[in-house]
């Protein structure tokens, strides 16, 4: 397991050569330090590999490679080219759909199936921002007859994008691909916990022809590496997915060092809302799947679930029986919905959550221990009577937990929906436009689903209000975090000033 690659194998993918450097302009080098780190297999607990590790100094390599390139060859690139390195790039994920999927699931653990579906959208997300490179446009204005003025927009430059462990392709193509489409250069920092898949994707990057510098992927940790690119003063803009906690840190990092510009898409708290109009046969299917797909592990997951006093009682029996089919074990297993949680950490903070909704007084309807004795995993678990200040009722618990509580009102969803200091997403499930509509205005998130959750879309704008962000991604939103804006004004004739 020594030098830049090793051999691994997946019962999905077979054997194949896993890269484990940093990978920087578009060679595979081995850290300054010389440091690895070992990547664990959540659902049996052993170390897949070691991979190296970057570490400030590598940071400093990398950020010079990416500054290279877009002062360079980069910047010389038409727009239309960089939109073809995208849908090459797109084509090739499709081609290696499997592999991709069988390093997630091998590495963070969620089931194989699931991964096919990021792999396509991680395509889609791609081909979409390639669309896109060859139509940013600027515009005329006029002012004064004497002067032309244009205003055109420019890449904002070398982009520091960190990323985390639940969606690690994906959330790996959302970032590099609208600020390629712009034209910047990137050093993407993978998640520690899950760094194989994006290293996979780097040889991907290379043979779809980026030129050398264009996209870093460096492995590492966060407050080492991911501090070092936070605060680096050769970083023109910082794009961060993650907690909320860590969001302040680079938000932070940003001020105290060159005011780079900064996105963050952060927690979430997110309230799933059912009326008692809804189907609820539907609305249980949707419930289910918004808080248990992805082990929970997703900062839109709807943790809060609100249902209308009237049905109640039926809907808490209901979602239980759905909620036990929910098959959790081996991720490359043919049925299985949950795999294991990322790591011993991840599962110590909701196995804690757990342990302290049961102290608060909440009563447990399903769930609530580990599942098996080896592996990550954890029983879906639902929660009833809880209060709205409970910590599970407040807190990101960022697994297979859900707190379920009754409204009568349409006044009262409302305000219950909004209790939280968080605003990523929420869901309304009822059969009553009006209700949808007004519902949906007065929720303070940035994603509302009626009828309908977790289904985003890479043409869909996707972020938070309040503490869950700053920034948008994906749709033609994402655009404007990796642009700014230039004012040429010119004076038009001969005539002398003053
Ligand atoms: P978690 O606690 O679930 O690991 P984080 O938000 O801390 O979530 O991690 C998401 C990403 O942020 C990872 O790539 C991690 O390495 C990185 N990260 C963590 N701490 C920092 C930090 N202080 N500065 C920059 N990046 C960080």
């Amino acid at each position: 397991m020594s030098g830049l690659t090793t051999t691994l194998e997946t019962p999905t993918g077979g054997k194949y050569e896993q890269p484990t450097g940093l990978f920087i302009n578009n060679e595979w080098v081995k850290g300054v330090d010389g440091k690895e780190f070992e990547v664990y297999n959540p659902a049996n607990e052993s170390v897949t590999c070691k991979v190296s590790e970057a570490t400030e100094k590598d940071v400093d390599i990398a950020v010079a490679a990416a500054r290279k390139a877009f002062e360079g060859p980069w910047r010389k690139e038409t727009p239309e080219n960089r939109g073809k390195l995208l849908v090459k790039l797109s084509e090739l994920f499709e081609k290696n759909l499997d592999l991709l999927a069988s390093v997630e699931a091998l590495d963070n653990g969620k089931a194989y199936n699931m991964a096919k579906v990021d792999i396509s959208m991680c395509a889609g997300t791609l081909r979409y921002y390639g669309g896109w490179a060859d139509k940013i446009e600027g515009r005329v204005t006029d002012t004064t007859p004497d002067t032309f003025n244009y205003i055109k927009k420019e890449p904002v430059g070398v982009c520091a994008q960190i990323i985390p462990w639940n969606f690690p392709l994906l959330m790996f193509a959302w970032k590099i691909a609208p600020a390629i489409a712009c034209g910047c250069t990137v050093v993407i920092k993978t998640a520690e916990q899950t760094p194989l898949g994006g290293l996979v994707a780097a040889n991907l990057i290379k043979e779809a022809g980026f030129p050398p510098g264009v996209i870093n992927v460096i492995s590492g940790f966060g407050k080492t590496a991911g501090a070092a690119l936070a605060s680096h003063m050769d970083v023109d803009k910082v794009a961060f997915t993650g907690s909320t906690v860590t969001g302040r840190s680079i938000l932070k990092a940003a001020a105290g060092s060159n005011l780079k510009k900064v996105t963050l898409e952060l927690g979430g708290k997110s309230p799933n809302i059912v009326f008692a109009d809804a189907d609820i046969d539907n609305a249980i299917s949707w419930v289910n799947f918004g808080i248990f797909f992805n082990h929970g592990q997703c900062c839109c997951a709807g943790s809060r679930i609100y249902v209308q006093d009237t049905i109640y009682d039926k809907f808490v029996e209901k979602f239980k029986e759905r909620a036990q089919k929910n098959v959790v074990g081996d991720p490359f297993a043919k049925d299985t919905f949950q795999g294991p949680q990322v790591s011993q950490l991840q599962f110590d903070r909701i196995m804690n959550y757990i342990k302290a909704g049961k102290e608060a007084g909440a009563k447990v309807e399903i769930g609530g221990n580990r599942k098996g004795d080896k592996g990550y995993f954890i029983e879906p678990t639902i929660f009833s009577n809880v209060t709205e200040d409970m910590k599970i009722m407040q807190e990101e618990i960022f697994g297979p937990v859900c707190a379920i509580s009754k409204f009568s009102t349409q006044e009262e969803a409302i305000r219950v929906g909004n209790a939280t200091t968080y605003g990523l997403a929420a869901a309304v499930h009822t059969k009553n436009l009006n209700t949808a509509i007004e519902v949906s205005n007065a929720l303070k998130a940035g994603t509302v689903w009626v009828n309908t959750y977790n289904t985003l879309h890479h043409q869909m704008p996707f972020g938070g209000y309040k503490e869950s962000g700053i920034g948008r991604e994906l749709g033609e939103d994402a655009l404007s975090n990796y642009l700014q804006t230039k004012t040429v004004s010119i004076r038009l004739g001969d005539a002398l000033f003053g």
